[in-house]
């Protein structure tokens, strides 16, 4: 796989001064040819003025991911969707409002762990009771690249997973950790099985917590990268 870039449209933190951040997340996965939105995040104005600040067009988008139901992830998303050309695929997890996506995109229940085109594999899991939700996972020589939105079934669980089907070690691991209101110890337990899977470079944002994000920096020092809206990252 050539460079795979990220571009954080929106989070609970700010990268550049000028765009607008809140409790939430979405990003565009540039991968494989493929520019894949991964959630919309909690504002609707704020995505719109984020990603035109950002030179995103949503007429170049070639994939939709929601990683789940919950609002700071797909808040604005039959206004968004709208602008998408028709045809986008837009692959949900079970149990999502079908609703609210337009009906000039098709849409995809994700099961289980699916490969949407060469590299680009969906991991769905359950999430808590009624709640399922869905990662990113890219496959590169380096090893895999996770993108969670929540990581509501677990964070540690996500990357098993993923580890199991594809066989291959975790390279990078970025999105929401949801380890904001976890234990102390439970979150230094999280940092150590990271460190025991082998996952290289961490880039925890959004519901991971300002405690989580910290343990992390400390544990994986240059391998972690800190990301806020209008974050560019290239994994080359
Ligand atoms: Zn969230
Ligand atoms: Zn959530």
């Amino acid at each position: 796989m050539s460079v795979i870039t990220i571009k954080i449209i929106y989070d609970n933190c700010k990268h550049n001064a000028t765009l607008q951040a809140g409790w939430g997340f979405s990003a565009l996965i540039e991968a494989e040819d493929r520019k894949i939105l991964f959630d919309t995040g909690n504002d609707l104005a704020a995505f719109l003025s984020n990603s035109e600040a950002m030179g995103i067009d949503c007429q170049t988008i070639t994939d939709v991911i929601f990683s789940h139901k919950h609002r700071d992830h797909i808040t604005g998303c039959e206004e968004i969707l709208q602008k998408l050309r028709s045809g986008t695929p837009v692959y949900l997890p079970k149990g999502f409002p079908t609703a609210k996506i337009p009906g000039h995109l098709p849409v995809q229940t994700v099961e289980g762990f699916v490969q949407l085109g060469p590299n680009v594999f969906v991991s769905s899991l359950k999430g808590g009771f009624f709640l399922q939700e869905q990662s990113l996972v890219l496959q590169t020589e380096k090893g895999l690249v996770v993108v969670t939105g929540c990581a509501h079934p677990g964070i540690v669980e996500i990357l098993k997973v993923a580890q199991q089907q594809l066989k291959a070690p975790i390279h990078f691991v970025l999105g929401g950790f949801h380890l904001f209101r976890s234990r102390r110890s439970f979150v230094d337990g999280v940092v150590t099985k990271f460190q025991s899977l082998g996952v290289q470079k961490v880039a925890p944002c959004h519901c991971s917590g300002p405690f989580a994000i910290g343990q992390f920096q400390k544990a994986y020092q240059d391998n972690f990268d800190e990301i806020g809206t209008g974050s560019i990252i290239n994994i080359p």
